[in-house]
């Protein structure tokens, strides 16, 4: 088969290290044959997402999604180095770490309102600030969890915002469609990345889900790599205002 994103070019947001899902997702894109430019945030990790960019001849960019100036300069930066995009991948979220152990009752307003800023109303600009570079039509892709639909232990704060994203996919799905735009969420499975630590006994939940999910494993970042393939190629062509599950199928379970 062809590369399936041969011609295509694709905005990755979210690298942090090699353990990133967006990472997972940089490397099947390229595989692809998709033109790539990578986004981190801030001093820290860019020395380390420059080398993963070379790795792949990505262009990498700094961005913090909760300054619109800085998504303007993002657009404009990408506008310089020759134009359009085909693909959009968001693969970001914050919470507070106390959050993701407390009673979700503790929660503090700050706590609650940095959790929605960084991982669910960012998608929405995100979407303004860089959807006019998809002039022929496009794929935004997010990341989420179950915890916006179940309660998961010391998911709390995150289940909330992730309910948000999922409900700015629909909306945004409806009013990019005319412009052929298509706007999803992919709901992985439990993943050991440097976010996943912060929650609270994830170890466990890795531990859950081998054991009762129906594939009987956990979900690799391969899996959910390839889905974002498939929702940016040609193949998903007809997909949107969807929350597809890669998780060993463990959403299906009610006990
Ligand atoms: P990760 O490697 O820690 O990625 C999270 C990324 O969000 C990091 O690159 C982080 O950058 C970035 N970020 C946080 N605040 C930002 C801001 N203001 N501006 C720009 N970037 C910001 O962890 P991950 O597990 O791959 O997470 C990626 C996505 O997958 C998240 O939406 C997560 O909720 C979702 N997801 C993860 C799992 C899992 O089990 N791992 C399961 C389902 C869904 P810094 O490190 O510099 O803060």
């Amino acid at each position: 088969m062809a590369n399936l994103l041969e011609g295509k070019t694709a905005l990755i947001l979210g690298v942090a290290n090699r353990w990133s899902l967006a990472w997972a997702i940089a490397q099947a894109f390229h595989r692809e044959g998709a033109r790539l430019a990578l986004t981190y945030q801030g001093d820290r990790q860019r020395e380390v997402v420059r080398e993963l960019g070379r790795e792949l001849g990505a262009l990498v960019l700094s961005c913090d999604v909760t300054q619109d100036s800085e998504l303007e300069r993002l657009a404009a930066d990408l506008r310089a180095a020759g134009g359009g995009l085909d693909a959009i991948v968001h693969s970001i979220a914050f919470a507070q770490r106390e959050d993701l152990s407390r009673p979700f009752l503790e929660t503090s307003r700050s706590g609650y309102l940095v959790a929605q800023e960084v991982s669910a109303s960012s998608l929405v600009a995100v979407a303004r600030a860089l959807v006019p570079l998809m002039s022929g039509g496009g794929s935004l892709t997010t990341l989420t969890y179950l915890g916006s639909i179940r309660v998961v232990p010391n998911y709390n704060v995150m289940g909330v915002a992730k309910a948000a994203l999922e409900a700015s996919v629909r909306y945004l799905a409806n009013e990019l469609g005319p412009q052929g735009v298509r706007v999803n969420a992919i709901s992985a499975g439990p993943v050991k990345t440097a976010s996943a630590r912060g929650i609270k006994d994830f170890s466990k939940m890795l531990e859950g889900v081998a054991e009762r999910a129906p594939l009987r494993r956990n979900t690799e970042p391969g899996e959910v790599a390839d889905t974002a393939v498939f929702l940016a190629s040609e193949l998903g062509r007809g997909v949107t205002g969807n929350i597809l599950f890669v998780d060993a199928g463990f959403q299906l379970l009610g006990m």
